[in-house]
């Protein structure tokens, strides 16, 4: 796999601005191409840092860390913008340069039996949509979009917490196509009622979704019932800007309108670890990434839920209504 960084786009950009310094954000899976995007931005006379954090998505714009360094512009590698931050950034798309004809071939079985695709891709693969299109026309298939909506940037374009453009097209198709890897189509497969079909570029293989989510399902009830047992409940919220999934102040008051104590905890990032000295707490809700809840049930001993899922435990929403929104 060949990536393609976007180089002129980010020489033209820098000149045009003038930057005397910059930080600049890798996504995680290409954090190892730091020292020749050093390079490049150096080569301009430019000051150059790199953020060490994590930096799974465009919510994780690194706006504080910017404004401690002093630095002019954020450079914001590996994903599209996702929401509007009070610092300048440029976001610069990396696209994976691959053959995908051969998974496309293969996903054929699977889609022997629809005939209307809704077709999404993570965002190294916008510059391949149109053949994938293309791709499947010619197979016989009608191909929808997913729709342009909510923090997505493109039409087709999917984030593991916007499901909306899929949402829209779901009833006008007969299973979903999705491009890029098991997150993606996870949080896909927990969002819409129709089958999803992974084309998993990373692991050369395409499969179906559907015992994954009845998996999902299950730990999902577990921590709804966990919750309605605790009697000690934290809600962790990140600092990240594009991490605010609910407000902690509203769901505290509810939980100890139903008689648990509720604190609000703040974190950068939240992992297991830093949980472990709050062992007095049953359960916690996380307002930040919706996904850490979702799919890292195993990683935590307590039970992790989003804000969705606390006001089914209690009794604020439904099961089923839950299912019909969505997770997240
Ligand atoms: S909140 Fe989570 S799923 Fe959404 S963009 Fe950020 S890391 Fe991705």
């Amino acid at each position: 796999m060949a990536l393609n960084f976007e180089k002129e786009k980010l020489i033209s950009e820098l000149r045009e601005r003038k930057p005397k310094k910059v930080l600049v954000q890798l996504a995680e899976g290409i954090k190892q191409n730091a020292p020749e995007i050093s390079e490049w931005i150096e080569g301009l006379g430019i000051e150059c840092i790199f953020s060490g954090e994590t930096c799974w998505g465009a919510c994780s714009v690194a706006v504080q860390e910017a404004q401690a360094l002093g630095v002019d512009l954020i450079v914001h590698f590996g994903h599209a913008e996702f929401i509007k931050v009070n610092f300048p950034v440029l976001y610069i798309e990396v696209q994976d340069v691959l053959d995908l004809k051969p998974l496309l071939n293969k996903s054929l079985g699977a889609l022997k039996n629809y005939n209307k695709i809704g077709l999404s891709y993570s965002i190294q693969h916008r510059h391949d949509i149109e053949n994938i299109k293309k791709f499947y026309e010619e197979e016989g298939k009608q191909v929808m979009l997913s729709k342009k909506a909510g923090t997505n940037a493109y039409e087709g374009h999917i984030t593991g917490c916007e499901y909306r453009g899929l949402k829209a097209i779901q009833d006008d198709v007969d299973c979903f196509v999705i491009i890029g890897n098991q997150f993606h189509s996870m949080g896909a497969v927990l969002a819409v009622k129709k089958p999803v079909i992974l084309i998993d570029v990373y692991n050369d293989d395409v499969r179906s979704m559907a015992g994954l989510r009845e998996k999902i399902l299950k730990q999902r009830l577990f921590s709804i019932e966990k919750l309605k047992e605790a009697k000690n409940v934290g809600i962790i919220v990140e600092i990240k800007p594009g991490q605010k999934f609910g407000s902690p102040r509203k769901l505290l008051e509810k939980l100890r309108q139903h008689g648990k104590t509720a604190i609000v905890i703040t974190m950068s990032e939240l992992t297991p670890d830093k949980l472990m000295n709050f062992y007095n707490i049953d359960a916690f809700v996380e307002l930040a990434c919706p996904r850490i809840a979702l799919d890292d049930f195993a990683k935590y001993p307590k039970p992790i839920l989003t804000m969705r899922e606390a006001l089914v435990a209690l009794g604020e929403d439904t099961w089923d209504n839950l299912l019909e929104k969505g997770f997240v």
